[in-house]
């Protein structure tokens, strides 16, 4: 041990406390997470209405969910419910009725098109979905005609059996009070059974469904449990996307089994937001950076007109957050703590965090390897292992990482070697201290204010254009929002297509935040002799001749 971590056989241990996992494997996450002792009182607070609900009364409309897609949807272990919501309470319900069967839950971002919604239907092959009249029609127009539809907010003009082009079987609200007559008898779950498909694209190509289990969702949950995210019993908002990884994790799942309230926000707005902390005295914030971006470039006039007090930390993750903005944040906040996380879809919050005042001071890091996890970094071009201070893809090992990707045993074995490492496709190092380090990203993802944007997605869509020969995409370095991508585009012969008519053709097909928003027009793109795009030399390329504009 050294510095409180430990390096041996060029493998980097965590310095947290062990995971406490528990030791009967036929156990699934739900339980694991009702059984936790705890003493919160309100589970969730909806900002907009100011509707509470208790802790038991969220287990209790867990469980009469379960039931009902047990008894009246016929919905068994292994098979798929799809979630389409913006964030509300009805997003945790359903998600812990679903895994509590045994069933697996997917969820889609409302941002996203017909089309890629589609695409994630037919990959998923859900047998349920639930989602609100206002995204009904777009799961409707996502060839989701024949999948029973429940609605998670009650519409007067909707009645069951009918409407806007979905098949409506069933109310969430009405599902939430409906007392069974029948009983049920709770199938065993094994820890190695899926519990979670969400979608990530990983290190390259399309988005694939991440195949989670209930013993990776345990381990996550261990993980909190070993670290809390704050003291018992206190408050956080939500201002994170719960379709994603980060939101639903942490605020349908780590907060729940914690015991801890969370404000739930429609749709994300700084007065809105502020108004809450100070109506609910919320003590802490998990962010990705662009929110943590909008607290420091709203007004100083908006936010001298709340009560702020109770907030006392924030917690970044999701896309990196510098020295510099860190900075910026403390200096108009400086009663407030900046920590970071650091984890990804396939990781199921395995990564590292700064969890206490004095490691959230070593700005830039991102921290300490979390309970459980173990890490390599790894010279990218000569796969040797290298040692602290110096830079290579971080590779990860814990009980918390996802099996493969669902049905694609090729991209499971291109991002999981057989000895279990995840390989994370980020540049890193870790230091003398045994804190984390995020210095770049290798792999082709493109993060647009912590949005996932598959370049692959959108060069295959640009390369089905009639006057485009070649495109790259790459991502553009951006302050406010992290990155957007950009396209290099070789024209074909005789064409002048213009950057405008680009943008549009692509920003009609894709959802908004996957929108080209730079063009650039190049002879050539630069490819290595089995074809693969060298997108860090374009990268350089485009970037250098940006800079000398
Ligand atoms: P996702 O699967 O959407 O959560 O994306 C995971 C990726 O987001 C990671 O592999 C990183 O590239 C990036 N990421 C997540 N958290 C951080 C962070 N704290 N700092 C830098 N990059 C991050």
């Amino acid at each position: 041990p050294k510095n409180g971590f430990c390096i041996a056989n060029s493998t980097f241990y965590s310095k947290r406390s062990p995971l406490p996992l528990p030791a009967d494997t036929s156990l699934d996450v739900t339980t694991f997470m009702s059984s936790q002792p705890h003493r919160g009182t309100t589970a969730f607070i909806d900002a907009t209405t100011g509707h509470r609900i208790s802790f038991p009364d969220f287990w209790r409309a867990v469980a009469r969910v379960a039931d009902c897609l047990h008894h009246d949807f016929s919905i068994r272990r292994g098979d798929v419910v799809l979630i389409l919501s913006p964030n509300s309470i009805s997003i945790p319900v359903v998600n812990l009725a679903v895994m509590s069967l045994g069933a697996v839950i997917t969820t889609a971002n409302p941002l996203n098109t017909a089309g890629e919604i589609s695409k994630q239907i037919t990959d998923s092959k859900p047998r349920v979905a639930f989602t609100t009249p206002e995204l009904a029609p777009k799961l409707a127009a996502a060839s989701a005609a024949d999948i029973p539809v429940v609605l998670t907010e009650d519409d007067d003009e909707d009645h069951v059996g009918s409407s806007r082009g979905v098949r409506v079987v069933g109310v969430l609200s009405e599902m939430m009070k409906k007392e069974q007559s029948r009983q049920r008898v709770r199938d065993r779950v094994n820890r190695d059974e899926t519990a979670m498909l969400l979608y990530s694209s990983g290190t390259t190509g399309r988005s694939k469904g991440v195949d989670s289990s209930h013993g990776n969702l345990i381990a996550h949950i261990a993980r909190y449990i070993s670290e809390p995210l704050e003291p018992p019993n206190q408050t956080f908002l939500c201002t994170v996307p719960m379709f994603h990884t980060y939101g639903l994790l942490i605020y349908a799942m780590a907060t729940v089994a914690l015991g801890s309230t969370v404000v739930m926000l429609r749709r994300f707005d700084l007065h809105d937001m502020f108004a809450a902390i100070e109506k609910y005295r919320v003590r802490s914030l998990v962010l990705a950076p662009p929110v943590l971006v909008a607290m420091i470039n709203g007004s100083d006039l908006i936010k001298d007109k709340y009560d702020l007090t109770s907030l006392k930390t924030v917690r970044s993750g999701g896309a990196p957050l510098s020295k510099e903005v860190t900075e910026s944040f403390l200096e108009k906040y400086p009663t407030v703590d900046v920590f970071q996380a650091y984890a990804l879809t396939e990781s199921n919050s395995a990564g590292a965090s700064t969890d206490s005042v004095e490691e959230s001071q070593r700005y830039g890091a991102v921290g300490m390897l979390s309970s459980g996890v173990e890490a390599r970094i790894v010279d990218p071009d000569t796969g040797r292992f290298l040692g602290e201070n110096q830079t290579g893809e971080l590779w990860l090992k814990s009980p918390a990482i996802a099996k493969g990707y669902i049905r694609n045993e090729e991209a499971r074995n291109e991002a999981i070697t057989s000895q279990g490492w995840l390989k994370t496709g980020d540049l890193c190092y870790i230091d003398d201290d045994g804190f984390l380090f995020i210095v770049d990203r290798l792999k082709e993802l493109i993060k647009y204010k912590a949005y996932q944007v598959p370049p692959a997605e959108l060069e295959a869509l640009l390369l089905t254009h009639p006057e485009i020969k070649d495109v790259a995409v790459i991502p553009f370095p951006d302050e406010e929002v992290g990155q957007f991508p950009m396209a290099c585009v070789v024209r074909k012969t005789g064409s002048f297509l213009a950057e405008k008519s680009i943008m549009e053709f692509v920003a009609k097909q894709v959802a908004p935040y996957k929108k080209i928003r730079k063009v650039e027009f190049m002879s050539y793109i630069p490819k290595n002799p089995s074809g693969k795009i060298l997108r860090k030399d374009l990268i350089k390329l485009v970037l250098t001749s940006t800079n000398s504009k």
